[in-house]
């Protein structure tokens, strides 16, 4: 039966013997998938209407054909075909990702998972199951309604909410997935736990997640939170973290601490943005951000609101722009080990005299976030694939642009920050050590899953992906030269 085909046995035939057009591989689809899959060519128009568009479009992929799968069997067809035809293809769930190696497939086929957004919550046991292309947005609202509160990516997710409920992976209880030899499988704790170790921080390297339980938690403080809202000026950035430092070890789990360098005309240029969530009682929260009300923010916003409204609500709302679809984005990351305050108070002025030389990039904004490390830092580092519990902040850097012309001068910018921040990062390798889902693509393999974990990540990668088919996201590699000390 070919639902339960591997194409394992297949590695002796020679595979892409024929290379195969767009409109080619779209009729095959059109007649072998099931009925309810789709597939569109760029020259339709409900190509660019009816699959999910990419957030960023540095360094993007591009497509000769886009196929929505529409059942698990579709999916093994699907990734078959590639293998056989040698077709470089690349799994869409949210089009979020932005590392730059996602410009490493061209003309190949997309599998965009549109179809699989179905949910169902089961309050009782706490956990909910999500297809493998679902919105956090779409769900936010049923949790909250049922009393829960959730959040979930493959690599890693942090979040406010994570300093309560540690890694989004943590929760990650089994997926249905099928790998790329082909099979499709259950996988949990019980069911091929070396897989189910990988999927929790490296996921996307060794198949296709069509669904997944995650455990979810019953909401905080009745699912209403602080949301703290300011705008400073560019000289409070001593004082503003010199609070965030403070918190270095000894931050509340319910609370969360966003800090940005960023520009606008009508605020007299650059400055700084912070937001403080508290999911707790307003008294409370208020106590935690007494010293930041004293440094005379010229705009402030604190409301108590229910935690499903955080992504729309927080930083005055700016989330829908920050979401916009299509634009240019060079974004760098780095793990923080400690806040270092000589080294942001150097990055206001890089990133002043930046916005200064360069209006193409007014939309830029330099980051940190932080979130209590207590409960992330309760699971043994060997128990996933995640390798840097400890960072206690995260260094992000998103250089944005509409006019493509600007992208080498973009990435001089982004590596020039990148490059602050590395000496005092408190890292103890010379690997540029990076949370996956936030790296620019140039870190390479032990920055992105460390040294300690590649040995285990590399045979599993022969194992379930003895093709190296899933190899376009911050990709690990089937062979890994041990590095000389
Ligand atoms: C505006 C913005 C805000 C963000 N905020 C956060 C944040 O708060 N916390 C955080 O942790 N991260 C954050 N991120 C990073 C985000 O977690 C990652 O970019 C994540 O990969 C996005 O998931 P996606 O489904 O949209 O990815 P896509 O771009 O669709 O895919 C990324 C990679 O995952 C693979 N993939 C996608 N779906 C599947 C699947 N079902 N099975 C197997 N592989 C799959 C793709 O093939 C690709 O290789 C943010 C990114 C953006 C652009």
């Amino acid at each position: 039966m070919r639902a339960a085909l591997s194409f394992l046995g297949l590695l002796c035939l020679v595979a892409g013997s024929l290379a195969q057009s767009g409109p080619e591989i779209a009729s095959y689809f059109k007649t072998d998938l099931s009925p309810a899959s789709a597939v569109y060519l760029p020259s339709e128009s409900l190509f660019t209407q009816e699959t999910t568009q990419r957030w960023n479009a540095f360094s993007s992929p591009s497509y000769a054909v886009s196929v929505k799968p529409a059942s698990d069997e579709d999916v093994q067809k699907i990734i078959h075909y590639a293998f056989m035809h040698n077709i470089s293809f690349l799994a869409t769930g949210g089009g979020h990702g932005y590392s730059a190696t996602l410009g490493t497939v061209q003309s190949g086929i997309e599998m965009d998972l549109g179809h699989f957004n179905n949910y169902s919550i089961n309050a009782e046991a706490n956990t909910i199951t999500v297809g493998g292309s679902i919105h956090f947005r779409n769900i936010t609202g049923p949790l909250y309604a049922a009393g829960k509160e959730w959040r979930a990516t493959l690599g890693g997710g942090v979040g406010p909410y994570g300093g309560l409920h540690g890694l989004q992976i943590d929760s990650l209880q089994s997926v249905r997935m099928v790998t790329g030899a082909g099979n499709l499988i259950t996988v949990s704790a019980t069911q091929h736990p070396d897989l189910f170790w990988v999927m929790r921080g490296a996921g996307f390297n060794f198949g296709v997640v069509t669904s997944a339980t995650y455990q979810v938690y019953p909401y905080t403080n009745n699912g209403q939170a602080m949301n703290a809202d300011f705008r400073f000026n560019a000289s409070a950035n001593a004082s503003l973290y010199e609070f965030a430092r403070s918190y270095t070890g000894k931050q509340p789990d319910a609370f969360s601490i966003d800090i940005a360098i960023a520009y606008n005309e009508n605020f007299g240029g650059t400055y700084l943005f912070a937001n403080f969530i508290y999911a707790g009682p307003l008294s409370e929260g208020l106590s935690l951000i007494q010293p930041i009300l004293a440094l005379k923010p010229f705009q402030q916003n604190i409301t108590m609101i229910p935690w499903s409204l955080i992504e729309t609500t927080s930083k005055f709302g700016t989330d829908a722009a920050a979401c916009i679809k299509g634009n240019y984005h060079s974004v760098w990351g780095l793990n923080l080990y400690q806040i270092d305050v000589p080294t942001l108070s150097s990055a206001v002025e890089y990133m002043d005299a930046m916005f200064k030389a360069n209006k193409g990039f007014r939309e830029s904004f330099l980051a940190i976030d932080m979130y209590a490390t207590r409960v992330t830092q309760s699971v043994p580092d060997e128990e996933t694939a995640y390798p840097y519990r400890s960072a206690v902040a995260r260094f992000l850097l998103d250089v944005g642009f509409i006019d493509p012309s600007l992208s080498t001068n973009a990435s001089n910018v982004g590596r020039g920050a990148r490059a602050l921040f590395i000496p005092t990062s408190g890292a103890s390798t010379k690997n540029i050590e990076v949370y996956v889902n936030y790296g620019h693509g140039d870190e390479g393999p032990l920055g992105w899953y460390s040294e300690r974990k590649m040995p285990r990540l590399t045979e599993l990668k022969k194992r379930y992906d003895p093709n190296g088919l899933f190899s376009h996201y911050n990709a690990i590699r089937r062979t890994y030269n041990v590095p000389k000390v």
